[in-house]
């Protein structure tokens, strides 16, 4: 056996993040042997950034004449076709990527094999394949930062859906956010009561401002709970019990061996998982799981920023068996 090497690519809103990724011989966690990032400077629109993505590529494979890759695994934010690998649908975030033709382009212009993925699913593949959930048969991730998203991983495969939407699960009703607006336009979902935005406006509106010079923020929150302030204390709980109940109904539709958490707020530093938080979710988990389901592990992710990269790399190496 020698070492395998990929080209992965992680686009996100602010940056674009190129490695080539080295799959060591013995079989040990993959790692960059190199790396850059550009911004992605979205305003520019879809083509901007698809030139940008490009050149990218190109710097990494001619930084890196001795290696040889299998190919090109792209994690990418927006829903991405997977059929095709082009962009099905992005957000105002990025302006004029809806409807790139990446993976298609790529593939015609390079060569070789491009496989492309959700950000969010490249993450959980990351972790699946990787991280904490190594070894296991299914994993559910969730990624908790300003929103929160994530994706299902069977057998090595995360699942993508009919139009590679799968796994918005901040988007799914949840009876403590009835009647509050959703970023996406709806209302009563998730993301309005549990990610690291929504716990700083929930003290805002219920306590008024920490800092009365600016919003609350999720940080801000936190630190009050850990201080014991009782208010503080309950916006961290309800927080943590609405995600926790979630938890409990996907587990319920899907039955993952193990729930992989992580995202911005996750990894802030331990210390944001508050004794209040964690138990909250677990609160929440048990309230809404299941009786042969009460035990799912609840874990904490362990690949951090790799973790795009990494799953990246598996969606294209599964792309060639
Ligand atoms: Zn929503």
């Amino acid at each position: 056996m020698e070492n395998k090497y990929v080209c992965s690519v992680d686009i996100g809103g602010t940056k674009i993040a190129t490695a080539i990724m080295e799959y060591p011989a013995d079989g040990s966690v993959p790692h960059p042997v190199f790396e850059a990032e550009v911004p992605t400077e979205a305003q520019e629109g879809g083509e901007a950034v698809f030139q940008r993505i490009e050149a990218s590529i190109k710097a990494a494979l001619e930084a890196n004449p001795d290696v040889e890759v299998l190919g090109v695994g792209i994690g990418a934010a927006g829903v991405v076709d997977p059929k095709t690998g082009a962009i099905a649908y992005a957000n105002e975030i990025m302006p004029g990527w809806s409807g790139v033709q990446l993976g298609p382009r790529l593939r015609e212009d390079l060569g070789l094999p491009v496989a492309v993925v959700g950000d969010v699913q490249a993450h959980a593949l990351g972790e699946a394949r990787w991280g904490v959930g190594k070894g296991k048969f299914s994993v559910l991730c969730l990624g908790i930062g300003t929103g929160i998203g994530g994706a299902y991983v069977e057998n090595g495969r995360v699942m993508q859906g009919f139009h590679g939407a799968a796994g918005h699960m901040g988007h799914i009703e949840c009876s403590a956010a009835a009647g509050i607006p959703c970023a996406c336009g709806r209302s009563g979902h998730l993301e309005s009561v549990a990610s690291g935005t929504s716990i700083g406006r929930m003290y805002d509106e219920r306590f008024g401002r920490v800092d009365p010079s600016r919003p609350s923020v999720g940080r801000d929150v936190n630190d009050l709970c850990r201080a014991g302030d009782a208010k503080a204390t309950e916006v961290i709980h309800d927080a943590g019990f609405a995600l926790g109940a979630s938890l409990g109904s996907l587990a319920n539709i899907l039955d993952p061996e193990v729930i992989v958490l992580s995202g911005g707020v996750i990894h802030q530093g331990p210390d944001w998982r508050s004794q209040t938080w964690k138990d909250s979710v677990h609160e929440g988990y048990a309230s809404q799981a299941l009786d042969p389901l009460q035990d799912t592990p609840i874990l904490i992710g362990s690949l951090e920023g790799d973790a795009p990269l990494i799953g990246a790399a598996e969606h294209l190496l599964a792309s060639l068996k």
